[in-house]
């Protein structure tokens, strides 16, 4: 269905878009438009994220159902288990399930006000996103996307304890796992040459966010531990007032970084849209992607 691979590639990649749960209705109509935008770029799965502590419980759960019923896309979604018991995250995963929804991503989440800090688990709740993925997998046979840290989460201990526990995520029922975001590709592969040589076979999405606000970006990546590369501030000094050519550099600089992975084998890039489809759009298009007869 798809035209022609652009940027050299042999072939297009796959891809999957990602988005949040609508605050207000001028939110939801925005998310809609970026959805039917990227829709006919005809990604293998779209995810909707999900509040730590279930905030966002029924805004994710009707934006998920809304996907299910107006597009033809596989909704993903998005779950936590941090400040829940096992019995309430249990019934969203049966609610899942009844409403015909076959992938979740599962996460641990972070508290509110801890990003970063020492993690207390309920004692009634799932301990982590290992414990979670197991819980999904004995409810129903659920795709199960799990996160993975190029640049190790804030709490990891090494590169090798991160590896380790995608393993026993694996071993839980884990089908897939989608990465922070990050902006050092080199750094990236190094780290996937480790976690290949582990004996990790399962597909992992690179996680993309295009970024046109760096200042934006410096906020929210900042709490999280991912170091932003000063050649990448750089782009953008003196352009604060000049959002159209930050939106270019930010179309540019994520579609060099997916050609460069592609070249490296790499099949599947997941893109953190913000709910906005203009810069993804241009990526995918630059990648080959080509919108399919709906
Ligand atoms: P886990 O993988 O559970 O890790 C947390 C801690 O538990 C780590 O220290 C780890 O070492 C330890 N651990 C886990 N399993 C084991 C094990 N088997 N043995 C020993 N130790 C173990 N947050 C949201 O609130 N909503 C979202 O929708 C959301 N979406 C995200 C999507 C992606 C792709 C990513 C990468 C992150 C997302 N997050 C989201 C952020 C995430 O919730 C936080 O980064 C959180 O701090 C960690 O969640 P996790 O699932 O990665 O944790």
């Amino acid at each position: 269905p798809i035209a022609r691979a652009g940027a050299g590639l042999a072939q297009p990649p796959r891809v999957s878009f990602e988005f949040s749960p609508p605050k207000t209705e001028e939110a939801e109509v925005a998310l809609w438009e970026a959805i039917r935008r990227l829709a006919p770029l005809n990604p293998a799965f779209v995810s909707v994220t999900y509040g730590a502590g279930g905030s966002t419980r029924d805004r994710t759960h009707r934006t998920v159902s809304r996907i299910l019923a107006e597009t033809q896309l596989a909704p993903a979604a998005h779950l936590t288990c941090v400040d829940a018991s096992r019995a309430e995250v249990d019934d969203v995963i049966r609610d899942y399930w009844d409403a015909g929804v076959r992938h979740i991503v599962a996460l641990r989440g972070d508290p509110p006000g801890q990003i970063g800090g020492v993690y207390v688990p309920r004692p009634d709740g799932y301990v982590n996103a290992t414990e979670l993925t197991a819980g999904i997998r004995a409810i129903g046979p659920f795709e199960v996307s799990v996160s993975l840290y190029p640049q190790t989460h804030p709490e990891s201990g090494s590169v090798d304890h991160d590896i380790d526990v995608l393993k026993a995520k694996i071993d839980a029922g884990a089908t897939r796992a989608i990465t922070q975001f990050f902006y050092d590709t080199d750094g990236f592969l190094r780290f996937m040459d480790r976690v290949r040589k582990a004996g990790v076979t399962i597909p992992i999405s690179p996680g993309i966010m295009p970024v046109s606000n760096f200042k934006g970006l410096k906020r929210m990546a900042g709490p999280v531990g991912i170091p932003l590369p000063g050649w990448l501030g750089a782009l953008f000094e003196g352009l604060d007032k000049d959002p159209e050519t930050r939106r270019m550099i930010a179309a540019g600089v994520a579609a060099e970084m997916c050609v460069k992975l592609a070249e490296e084998g790499y099949s599947d890039f997941h893109f953190y849209t913000l709910n906005r489809a203009d810069l993804v759009y241009a990526i995918c298009r630059i990648l080959g992607l080509r919108e399919t007869a709906e």
